[in-house]
């Protein structure tokens, strides 16, 4: 797909430089343009900045007709229009919350046979909720001017996903409706069973798939712990390594966004607050004193964030546990986008892991704007959408547990990605501080996991089969009647850290699978153990051995 040999390569080329002002093209543009442009389906994993606009606002600029382009957030959509209109694209939006006559306008436009746009921008739920929408595009599409359908953020589309949302489930509709028309879908995040969900979820046919290595090599990561001293830890690590220079701290709640900004200031910083219990004009107001470098650091929910392109931040901390490795990982992803030296430091605490699942199961926690919104719409899946929040939380928990393995490993693993540690060069905790190692054969504890998994019928979840292998007498196991089983309580000389992490490790190496299964008619998922029956025959017959590294004993 990098090849120069398309007969748009030309117009490309020249448009690239005359009207959206760049010399070159960044990795991966080029070829997901010539992908879409020849006609494929596309899906698009490029790191935040990484200049996924252009991979459609330039085919949208050189291709006859309209693109249709579905985004999350109308003021993420009013910022795209306005650099669009800027550099003369002609381009409009539909929401929902739009008047009537001003959509009719738009329509009317749309009807025309000398139609100006080039882009149309529309919310997931207009999609789902407009059937005038639907007729407007069916017309664009008889006269052959539907060009591409564009579907930003598409990681929403999965329950998987940290930021479902449950309107983009509704957009297989297009492809339904559509079948020719090529489907460009883009993320700047998703692991292999979202990639998998967002694709079977939207049909895509034949997709070409273009990912980039999630590793961010500027950044250093570390794990604290978290104790009382927390906030004077914060001052003291600002002090020593970023004194005066740009950061974010994510707290969960609002009250810990105020009380934490409050004791900085205390400590001579210049700090403030975000979050969504503010209205819009305050927001808008702390963000820009913040873009100015009126104050130097943020602390935030994860309201904070989108669409900030500020390449100065220098650290990123987060007060309390993120949500899930995704999570993490774009947060963290805000700092050094310079490429400079950039720290991302988490402070742990199991029982902040208690408290997260509490607000979670009330809904109370402070949800990303991608998702915010559209909470009332879970109904039918909600326990389904709290089980898939427990899973990715506990991926969490067990990232901050380990004190051996690469940061940067533990995190790439999760997006399916390869990673020698030696090239981590001594930038994350664990491999800097060269914890003392022992080696263990794990080999008996992981054939009696995988039995035990094979014993209770492969339909339970991985904390399910920990709590049976440790020996749990909850209502659940007893329920079950998995208390009666021979292995029950077989690992309880272990601690919960230690099984779940070697159930991680039969995980990666493939021998359990997480089978993620449609449960029910509203096409809710849920993930269970399975066992790869041939990858595991080598275990079990003896052939292979279990090693893992686990720091030595004090
Ligand atoms: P993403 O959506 O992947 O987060 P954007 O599309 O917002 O990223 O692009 C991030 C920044 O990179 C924008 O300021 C954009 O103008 C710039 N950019 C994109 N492509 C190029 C390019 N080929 N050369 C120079 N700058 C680019």
């Amino acid at each position: 797909w990098k090849s120069m040999d398309f007969p748009w390569t030309k117009k490309l080329e020249a448009n690239n430089r005359k009207v959206f002002g760049n010399h070159s093209f960044r990795p991966n543009q080029r070829e997901v343009i010539n992908a879409t442009m020849s006609g494929y389906d596309v899906f698009v994993l490029m790191p935040t900045g990484g200049g996924k606009s252009l991979t459609y606002q330039l085919p949208a600029l050189i291709s006859p007709g309209i693109t249709l382009v579905i985004s999350p957030l109308v003021s993420l959509i009013q910022d795209q229009i306005m650099h669009l209109l800027q550099a003369n694209i002609p381009a409009a939006y539909l929401s929902a919350n739009m008047e009537w006559a001003e959509q009719q306008e738009i329509f009317r436009e749309l009807t025309s046979s000398l139609c100006k746009y080039k882009l149309l921008y529309v919310t997931p739920e207009k999609v789902a909720k407009s059937d005038a929408l639907l007729r407007q595009l069916e017309s664009l599409h008889s006269r052959g001017s539907l060009a591409r359908i564009v579907i930003d953020e598409a990681h929403c589309v999965s329950q998987w996903g940290h930021d479902f949302r449950p309107d983009y489930q509704g957009l297989g509709i297009l492809k339904q409706k559509f079948p020719s028309t090529p489907v460009l879908a883009l993320t700047a995040t998703a692991t292999a069973s979202v990639k998998a969900d967002v694709v079977q979820a939207l049909g895509l046919v034949n997709c070409i798939i273009f990912r980039q290595s999630f590793n961010r090599p500027n950044l250093w990561y570390s794990v604290m712990p978290k104790t009382k001293k927390c906030l004077e830890d914060i001052d003291k690590f600002i002090k020593e390594n970023h004194f005066d220079e740009c950061g974010i701290i994510y707290c969960l709640s609002r009250m810990d966004c105020e009380k934490v900004a409050e004791k900085l200031q205390e400590y001579g910083h210049k700090a403030s607050f975000y979050h969504g219990s503010m209205d819009p004009a305050q927001r808008a107001f702390v963000q820009k004193q913040w873009s100015k470098d009126e104050i130097n650091i943020i602390c935030a929910t994860v309201a904070f964030g989108m669409g900030i392109n500020k390449p100065d931040v220098r650290f990123v901390i987060h007060h309390s546990l993120p949500k899930s490795i995704e999570g993490y990982h774009q947060e963290c992803g805000r700092a050094g986008r310079d490429g400079q030296r950039s720290s991302c430091v988490l402070y742990y605490n199991y029982s902040d892991y208690i408290r997260v699942k509490y607000m979670l199961s009330q809904g109370v926690v402070e949800q990303s704007p991608l998702t915010s919104g559209s909470r009332g719409a879970f109904s039918a899946s909600s326990d389904r959408v709290f089980e898939t929040n427990i899973e990715n939380l506990l991926r969490m928990v067990s990232y901050c547990e380990n004190e051996v393995d690469c940061r940067r490993l533990l995190q790439l693993v999760h997006f399916g990605e390869k990673f020698d540690p030696a090239n981590c060069r001594k930038t994350c905790d664990n491999c800097s501080k060269m914890v003392s190692c022992t080696e263990k054969d794990v080999t008996d504890i992981a054939r009696q996991l995988v039995e035990l998994v094979l014993l209770t019928g492969q339909h339970y979840s991985t904390s399910h089969i920990l709590e049976v292998y440790r020996g749990s007498m909850s209502q659940i196991v007893k329920k079950h009647r998995h208390d009666a089983l021979s292995l029950h309580g077989a690992g309880k000389h272990l601690a919960k850290g230690e099984a779940s992490r070697i159930i991680r490790h039969l995980v990666i190496d493939d021998i359990l699978v997480e089978d993620i299964k449609k449960s029910d008619i509203y096409g809710s998922v849920s993930s269970v153990l399975k066992v790869n029956q041939t990858k595991v025959q080598r275990l079990r017959s003896g052939n292979q051995a279990i090693i893992m590294r686990f720091p030595a004993p004090t």
